[in-house]
C-alpha cells in the first residue's frame, strides 16, 4: 500500500480505523444499479445439487436424518432476549429481534456448512460424473459404495482455515473418502484439530499467524493436480454454496408470517471475517428477497478488512495491517486482516454498510444470549447484536415496530462446555 495518509484525507472515517474507533460505515453505492458476475440462475442451479445430494448427506450424517438431508438452521424469535435489550440499552429496540441459528448447522456447527461442504459436494459430482457415471437422476446415496470410495481416494481436497471451514470441508470431504488435508495456523483451538483428526483428516499446524497460512496451502495443493484447494480468499463455489441460505430464509419467512415489503423492513446483521460468507449469504438475500432487505456486516475494531476495502475501494489490494492495525481480535472466525477477491466486489452496490466493534462486547451479548435464550454461541457469533444499536439510532427507518432484525449466529454449538464457561463468565462481569 502507497500511501495511507491521502486515504484519510480522501475517506475521513479511515482515521476512525485507524485509531480503532469504533465506526458505523454507510455504504454510499448502496441501492445503485451493477452488473453482477453471478445472478439467481447460480442460486438455483446450487440449490438443485444440494436437493440431489440430500439422500447421500441423510445416510452419512444421520443427524440430518430429521431434515431429510437438508442442511438448514432455525430462525428463532429472541422475545426474551429484546425485553432484557430494552430494559439494559439506552435506545430501545421497537421491531422485532430473531436469531438465525447457523451455530446449530449439522457437521460443522457454523455458517461454514453452507459453502464449505457445497464446494465439497460440487467437486464430488464433478468426479464422479467424469471419472464415474454418476448421473443427476441417480439417488446420490450410491455414492457412498466402496467402488465411489475408491474412486474419490485417489483425489484430494485441501484447505486453509481458523477453524470452521476447516471443520465442514475436513468432514463432508473425508466421509466421500477423499484424501483431505486442512492447513491451520498455531492458533487454531485445539477441540477443532481434535476433531477433525477423529475423522481421519490430515491436520497440518504451522507455527505462524493465519495471513501466511492460506498461501503455503495454496502452494501445496498446487503441486499435486489431484487435489482440489478450496480458497477462502475467492472461490465462487464458497460464495456460491453460502448465497442458497436465502432461499431457505424465504421459505422460513412465509412460514413464520414475517413481511418484507416497504413498510416492513428486515434488516440482517453478520459478522466478516474474510468476507466470504457474509457476502454469499447478502447477495442471496437481495436476489431472492429484494430491495426491503439491507444487510450490515460486523467486524472488530482490530481486524475491519472488509469494510477497509470498500470504503477505500481498494478491496483485498489493502489489509488492515497497512494502515497500521495488529489484527488481533478474541473472535477467532474474523482474525482475517485482508478481505476475499469477491467479497468487497460483489457488495459495493448490495451492502447497506457495517459497523466496527470493541471485542468485550461480544462476550457480553454471548453471555446474555445464554441467559435470556439459553442459546450457545461462539464469540463471532455475538458480533451482529452490536449493530444493532448502532443501526437503528443512525436509521430511525429502521427503528419500527414493523421491523424485524435478524442476527445472524454464524457458529458455535460444538464449542466444549468448558469454554462455553470461559466466555460467559467473561461476558457475565460486562453485564
Ligand atoms: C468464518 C466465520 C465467520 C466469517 O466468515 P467469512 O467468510 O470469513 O467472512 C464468522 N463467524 C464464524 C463463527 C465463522 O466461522
Amino acid at each position: 500500500m502507497d500511501n495511507t495518509q491521502s486515504l484519510e484525507v480522501k475517506y475521513p472515517q479511515v482515521k476512525d480505523l485507524m485509531n480503532e474507533t469504533p465506526i458505523f460505515w454507510k455504504n454510499p453505492d448502496y441501492g445503485q444499479p451493477a452488473e453482477l458476475p453471478f445472478s439467481k440462475a447460480d442460486i438455483f442451479d446450487a440449490v438443485a445439487r444440494w436437493d440431489r445430494f440430500a439422500p447421500f448427506i441423510e445416510a452419512a450424517f444421520p443427524e440430518t436424518a430429521r431434515m431429510h438431508g437438508v442442511i438448514e438452521s432455525p430462525l428463532i424469535e429472541l422475545t426474551k432476549m429484546k425485553s432484557a435489550w430494552n430494559q439494559a440499552q439506552a435506545t430501545a429496540l421497537a421491531g422485532s429481534l430473531y436469531l438465525k441459528a447457523d451455530s446449530e448447522l449439522p457437521i460443522s456447527g457454523s455458517i461454514k456448512s453452507r459453502g464449505g461442504i457445497y464446494e465439497v459436494l460440487k467437486f464430488a459430482e464433478h468426479v464422479a460424473m467424469t471419472k464415474g457415471d454418476l448421473k443427476e437422476t441417480d439417488n446420490y446415496a450410491i455414492l457412498r459404495s466402496p467402488e465411489y470410495k475408491q474412486l474419490f481416494a485417489q483425489y484430494g481436497v485441501m484447505v486453509a482455515s481458523t477453524g470452521n471451514l476447516a471443520l465442514s470441508v475436513g468432514i463432508a470431504a473425508s466421509t466421500f473418502g477423499f484424501k483431505t488435508t486442512v492447513y491451520m495456523s498455531r492458533d487454531a483451538k485445539a477441540w477443532k484439530k481434535a476433531k477433525l483428526r477423529a475423522n481421519g483428516v490430515n491436520v497440518v499446524e504451522l507455527d505462524t499467524d493465519f495471513s501466511s497460512v492460506i498461501p503455503q496451502a495454496r502452494q501445496a495443493a498446487a503441486e499435486d493436480p489431484s487435489i482440489h484447494f478450496i480458497d477462502d480468499e475467492g472461490s465462487a463455489d464458497l460464495f456460491i454454496g453460502y448465497a442458497v441460505a436465502a432461499v431457505r430464509l424465504q421459505h422460513q419467512f412465509k412460514q413464520q408470517g414475517i413481511k418484507v415489503d416497504r413498510d416492513h423492513p428486515v434488516i440482517v446483521y453478520l459478522p466478516a471475517g474474510v468476507g466470504g460468507s457474509p457476502s454469499g449469504v447478502t447477495f442471496g438475500l437481495k436476489t431472492i428477497i429484494g430491495p426491503y432487505i439491507h444487510a450490515i456486516f460486523c467486524e472488530p475494531t482490530h481486524v475491519p478488512s472488509v469494510t477497509l476495502g470498500m470504503m477505500t475501494k481498494l478491496n483485498n489490494a489493502i489489509s488492515v495491517f497497512d494502515i497500521g492495525l495488529d489484527g488481533k481480535t478474541a473472535a477467532d472466525g474474523l482474525a482475517v486482516g485482508r478481505p476475499s477477491r469477491i467479497a468487497g466486489k460483489m457488495m459495493r452496490t448490495l451492502l447497506f454498510g457495517s459497523v466496527t466493534f470493541e471485542d468485550p462486547t461480544i462476550y457480553k451479548y454471548e453471555a446474555q444470549l445464554m441467559d435470556t435464550e439459553n442459546i450457545t454461541v461462539e464469540p463471532s457469533a455475538a458480533a451482529g447484536f452490536t449493530a444493532i444499536e448502532r443501526a437503528i439510532t443512525e436509521v430511525p427507518a429502521f427503528n419500527t415496530a414493523n421491523a424485524t432484525h435478524i442476527v445472524w449466529a454464524t457458529g458455535g454449538s460444538m464449542m466444549p462446555e468448558s469454554e462455553r464457561l470461559v466466555d460467559h463468565d467473561k461476558g457475565e462481569a460486562l453485564l
